[in-house]
């Protein structure tokens, strides 16, 4: 038996490959529905690749070897002997379910960065407004601005607009002649031409004009700043503009979600981009004998990327070959993927944004103040440190949202780079989801 987690582009694209020899797959995931955060859905899926999706959707529900057990949460795992007892919460019960292979493919999370008002009513993240569209058909304002940087800022605003909001600004924090370093990538991917196309198509059809070196530097009571940033992400305080708006949906590109590998014992590196995510050979397997890790958890790279990484997992966990040909095509979509942090790096300057008073962890409402305090007049010289003194990141989201952020205004403000053990180290967590003592204490269904 395989158990495969995450149900998105690379735990599909695992389930399916693996059951072409017949394994026994669970696949787990805590929507009520396939898809992941790409492909979230009400019945159908629309937009780009939705053909891609149907057919992976119709395989799996018809592969005989498949069990899919939707809205169940993995909160733990626990090697016993030879097997990986998989702990998940289900209606209300905790369920668990034993195999000899994993198969990790959990995705990732949107990044926020703080600045005055991201943690007032109306700022959000380009996923949550994306998945309340997607998920329950809720359109979160009717004037939106979608900021931050990335190509998600695209299928956030087009498909908010082909739903009805107006699209009062779509800023893009980074410049466009970044993409110049990487045309090789484009060239090795023409199929994103097409993509380009495609989202070039929708904003024309909407009037939605994209602007460039761009930040939502404020947001209160329905007004957004918006500035002119440097390549540093530093505003030119001289330009800037009022935005009337609902919403502001500001997005800084992805963290992988690295709970379950962690707790498994799953070795992590350091991206070049500063992100934390596991380290797997050519064919996923990770540094865990029997496990295997495909999709965001291993970089963000989009979902061709996942597709082609879960294929590979797939094949591999149940000793099915893997030709050349799929190997050359990971290797293309990897390229593209490092084009991406090419493209849209996240600038320093982002630490200027926050006032004394801007709230950077928000489950324990600790302010920039307290994190500058805690550095330049209790002495912290490292985020853990700094931690301890304020709480921050010690919450109920266990820092998934300000560890990164706190990490980095620590570095900026001690001058000192932050290594790669305090990123690691930020990234994990020991439970992957909240759960009661007493359902704990009842035991397992
Ligand atoms: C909010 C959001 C919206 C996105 N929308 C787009 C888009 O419109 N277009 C685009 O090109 N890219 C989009 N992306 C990027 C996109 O997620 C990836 O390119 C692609 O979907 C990654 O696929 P994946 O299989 O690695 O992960 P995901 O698609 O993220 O799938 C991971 C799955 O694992 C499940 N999971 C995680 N932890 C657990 C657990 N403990 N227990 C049970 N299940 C678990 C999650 O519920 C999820 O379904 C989006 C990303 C996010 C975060």
């Amino acid at each position: 038996m395989i158990i495969v987690i995450g149900a998105g582009p690379a735990g599909l694209a695992a389930a399916e490959a693996a059951s072409r020899n017949g394994s026994d797959i669970a696949l787990i995931d805590s929507s009520p529905r396939v898809g992941g955060q790409y492909w979230r859905n009400r019945g159908t899926v629309k937009g780009y690749r939705s053909g891609r999706a149907d057919q992976l959707f119709s395989k799996i529900s018809s592969a005989k070897s498949i069990t899919h057990i939707s809205e169940a949460t993995v909160w733990s795992i626990e090697k016993e002997g030879d097997l990986f007892r998989v702990n998940y919460l289900q209606g209300g019960e905790e369920s668990s379910l034993t195999a000899e292979k994993l198969i990790l493919a959990t995705g990732a999370y949107d990044r926020s960065l703080p600045f005055p008002g991201w943690d007032k009513p109306g700022s959000m993240t380009p996923g949550a407004a994306q998945a309340m569209l997607k998920g329950s058909g809720v359109l979160v304002g009717k004037r939106v601005v979608v900021a931050g940087t990335g190509p998600f800022l695209l299928p956030v605003a087009t498909g908010l607009a082909e739903s009805g909001a107006e699209i009062v600004g779509l800023y893009e924090a980074n410049s466009p002649i970044r993409w110049l370093l990487s045309l090789h990538a484009l060239l090795l991917n023409p199929g994103k031409f097409a993509e380009l196309f495609y989202y070039g198509n929708l904003l024309k059809r909407f009037k939605i004009s994209l602007k460039f070196n761009r930040a939502v530097s404020s947001f209160a009571d329905g007004s957004a700043t918006v500035s002119h940033i440097n390549s540093h992400f530093m505003v030119k305080s001289q330009r800037e503009k009022i935005v009337h708006t609902d919403v502001v949906a500001v997005g800084w590109g992805f963290l992988p979600d690295l709970t379950l590998g962690g707790i498994v014992g799953c070795a992590q590196r350091v991206d070049s981009d500063g992100t934390t995510i596991f380290a797997v050979d050519g064919e996923q397997r990770s540094s865990v004998e029997n496990v295997w890790i495909a999709g965001e958890a291993t970089g963000i790279g989009g979902a061709d990327l996942s597709l082609i990484e879960g294929e590979i997992a797939g094949l591999s966990a149940s000793s099915q070959s893997i030709s050349p040909s799929k190997r050359f095509t990971r290797i293309r979509k990897e390229i593209f993927a490092n084009a991406l942090k090419r493209s849209y790096p996240i600038g320093d300057g982002w630490q200027s944004w926050p006032q004394e008073s801007t709230t950077i962890c928000r489950c324990e409402e600790v302010t920039m103040h307290e994190i500058r305090e805690s550095v330049t007049e209790l002495g912290a010289e490292d985020s853990r440190t700094a931690k301890l003194f304020t709480r921050a990141g010690m919450g109920l989201c266990q820092g998934r949202v300000c560890s990164r952020n706190v990490s980095e205004i620590v570095g900026g403000l001690t001058h000192c780079s932050v290594t790669d053990g305090e990123r690691i180290a930020s990234s994990n967590r020991p439970i992957a989801s909240p759960i009661s003592l007493g359902l704990l204490g009842d035991g397992k269904k």
